[in-house]
């Protein structure tokens, strides 16, 4: 996966009304469970005006990503947080909701109640492989049971972290809802059966893309010849031994936004630049 222009390749689109124009920064992501089973239902809040919520992205048990807001623009998913001391936790973050019901309990005769402590039926269980028990105190005493989530979209939300930081280097940390809703504590997704600590490694990760014989870009601008400038803006000079032509391969080196650093050619003649990422695609 990867982000250009605000937009994630491999994502299905489906854009929700409930959005400011524009962001501010980009300092963290947050992750969120949906409190419901399937990803049509959080899909159709988010897109209603009636539902007054969205999110960048919702990832449905088996992987499936439906963005639902550029990611230049800001998703209402986490109003009245806090993080690092700072408000407008939406004007500076990504969210994504990733579908999962939440606690449920186990009554004495054996049954699974929802949060409402209403049965539902097993097979609204099915896509979740198992549960966990835990008690947690922002749900009361007793032992909850909380279903896990498939390997299938965990990966898919690593997918999405990743792509979200390489665009976004300003991305400091990866963070659950519950962790940045201390003033209201209203909020406990995405729940203990979620692995924050696998997805906060993802930043841990993070490395320099020459180091690691970089991703070859194709030069995707049939009508024109691509910019190749000396910063990652408008602003910035076209370099001269520009403008690259279409279908030249690139290296990536370091994304900014929607702006992307390229090495051209290799040895003694090679050069290096930021080009439009609009314009490049990776590839194969
Ligand atoms: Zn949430």
């Amino acid at each position: 996966m990867r982000i250009t222009s605000g937009w994630a390749s491999g994502a299905d689109r489906k854009q929700s009304p409930n959005i400011d124009k524009g962001h501010r920064s980009r300092e963290c992501i947050v992750l969120h469970y949906t409190a419901g089973y399937t990803a049509a239902s959080a899909i159709a809040t988010f897109a209603s005006p009636a539902g007054k919520s969205s999110a960048h992205f919702v990832v449905e048990t088996d992987g499936r990503v439906t963005q639902m807001v550029n990611c230049n623009d800001t998703a209402w998913h986490a109003g009245g947080s806090v993080f690092r001391g700072g408000g407008q936790v939406n004007r500076r973050s990504i969210g994504i909701e990733i579908v999962n019901p939440g606690y449920h309990f186990r009554s004495t005769t054996g049954q699974i109640l929802n949060w409402e402590r209403k049965p539902i039926p097993a097979s609204r269980l099915a896509p979740f492989p198992g549960m966990i028990e835990a008690r947690d105190p922002w749900v009361g005493s007793a032992t909850a049971l909380w279903p896990l989530y498939p390997e299938a979209q965990l990966a898919a939300v690593e997918a999405i972290i990743r792509a979200c930081i390489a665009a976004y280097p300003s991305i400091a940390e990866v963070v659950g809802h519950r962790d940045v809703d201390t003033v209201r504590r209203l909020k406990v997704d995405p729940g203990p059966a979620f692995p924050m600590p696998r997805m906060r490694r993802i930043l841990g990760d993070r490395q320099d893309p020459a180091d690691a014989g970089g991703v070859v870009l194709v030069v995707d601008s049939p009508t024109t010849p691509l910019n190749i400038r000396g910063g990652p803006g408008t602003s910035f000079d076209k370099l001269d031994r520009g403008p690259l032509r279409h279908g030249l391969e690139v290296v990536e080196l370091e994304v900014r936004g929607d702006w992307i650093k390229v090495r051209v050619g290799d040895g003694n003649s090679a050069f290096e630049g930021w080009c439009f990422g609009e314009y490049l695609r990776p590839k194969g």
